[in-house]
């Protein structure tokens, strides 16, 4: 009684909160280092975002609100947009959702039919591809090459790009690797594209959480390549359960104004994004609090401790990570020959330390024989989970 379409959809990460949860019934302790949610671990909405949406509701603000989000939003992103990444948008070129997977899930709808491509980063992030096939689409990896820092493999797109290809997309800074796509990597994505005619989707959502290395917002780079930038208030302004987020599109040459007009249908046909959620948002980029920059500085001290301790455990590799909350160690299955592959090292992790990771084989073909960590706990957590990992291994 269920369709296909939505038999085959899978989500690694959801899959190992399954297991998980049946060990906490036998009362022991599960570490949840499977979630990238910032604010399940020490870092909380701040107070004055969570008074604006206070003051929305009593103020009266809660009914149905223009299909492509509240103007006075639309307007602050853009100027958001200007001062942070230095590009041009209007209103008009700015639609609200309900976080960017409502984003990537209207502008597939209506990319994607009848096995056409969607190139998409490998490893991926899980949506990309579940989209992409619900849509009757294709989702195509092509390499973020491990032995490069995990930067795109330029010549694998240029091999997989074809006429079926419909869009590139780009996730930077990127969810499972950790990298920050270099400004020349980007550079000559958008040629590619700019070379078969197809936009670029630009998932933006972790573009405030970086390290060493600075973001490079694509539609900073090009007046002719048109992009679709996807964003929101999720990871940055620490409010995940809000679900609010924001596509734009960059396109001086107007060659999306079809594409355009078939999201913003789909955004009528499901009414509105949150109301309320709209109101704090504003206050949220109107007035950016000390949150963010904070956030960085002790993600920074957690991901060099977490590196610092996966590079001693003898049958692990890892690169570090550029921006993002993840690292994705590689399993050396000489090394530990006991598991077939990363699924089984997953849950046997999880069932003998309580540690729970997600299997790199989730996140497409590249991710094989990785797994996904988390480093957004705080210090004293993640040494215990490192100490017990370190005991497991041996
Ligand atoms: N895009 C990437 C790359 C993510 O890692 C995530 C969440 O982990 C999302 C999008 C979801 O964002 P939102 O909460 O805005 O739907």
């Amino acid at each position: 009684m269920v369709t296909q379409r939505v038999k085959g959809m899978s989500y690694a990460i959801r899959d190992v909160a399954a297991v998980a949860n049946e060990i906490k019934k036998t009362g022991k302790i599960v570490y949840q280092l499977n979630i990238g949610d910032p604010v399940i671990f020490d870092f909380k909405t701040p107070d004055y975002i969570s008074q604006a949406l206070a003051d929305a509701t009593f103020a009266g603000q809660n009914f149905y609100v223009d299909s492509l989000g509240v103007r006075e939003l639309r307007e602050e992103i853009c100027i958001y947009e200007k001062k942070k990444n230095n590009v041009d948008l209007k209103a008009d070129d700015v639609m609200i959702t309900s976080g960017v997977t409502e984003g990537i899930f209207f502008v597939l709808a209506s990319l994607l039919e009848s096995k056409n491509e969607l190139l998409i980063p490998g490893p991926s992030y899980p949506v990309y591809i579940n989209y992409s096939k619900f849509f009757d689409g294709v989702p195509v990896e092509y390499e973020l090459d491990e032995d490069d820092l995990w930067e795109p493999n330029i010549d694998d797109i240029r091999k997989k790009i074809s006429d079926k290809t419909q869009a590139i997309l780009i996730c930077s800074p990127n969810n499972p690797t950790g990298i920050v796509y270099s400004k020349n990597k980007i550079k000559q994505i958008i040629d590619l594209a700019g070379e078969y005619d197809v936009p670029i989707l630009s998932d933006e959502i972790y573009d405030q959480i970086t390290f060493e290395k600075d973001y490079v917002c694509p539609a900073s780079l090009t007046n002719d390549v048109p992009i679709i930038g996807m964003n929101g208030f999720s990871k940055a302004h620490l409010a995940t359960g809000w679900r609010m987020g924001y596509i734009y599109y960059h396109d001086l040459r107007n060659k999306l104004a079809e594409l355009k007009e078939a999201v913003e249908k789909m955004a009528r046909a499901r009414l509105c994004a949150n109301s309320i959620a709209q109101y704090a948002a504003i206050e949220a980029i109107k007035n950016p609090g000390p949150h963010t920059e904070e956030m960085v500085k002790k993600l920074r001290e957690r991901r060099d401790y977490s590196f610092k301790r996966i590079k001693q455990i003898e049958g692990l590799s890892c690169n570090n990570a550029d921006g993002a909350f993840y690292l994705f160690p590689k399993i050396d299955f000489k090394e530990f020959s006991k598991w077939k592959n990363d699924k089984e090292f997953v849950i046997d992790l999880l069932k003998n330390t309580g540690i729970c990771t997600v299997f790199g084989s989730g996140f497409g073909t590249y991710g094989k024989d990785h797994f996904r960590i988390t480093f957004l706990p705080d210090l004293n957590t993640l040494e215990t989970v490192y100490n017990l990992l370190e005991d497991f291994l041996k």
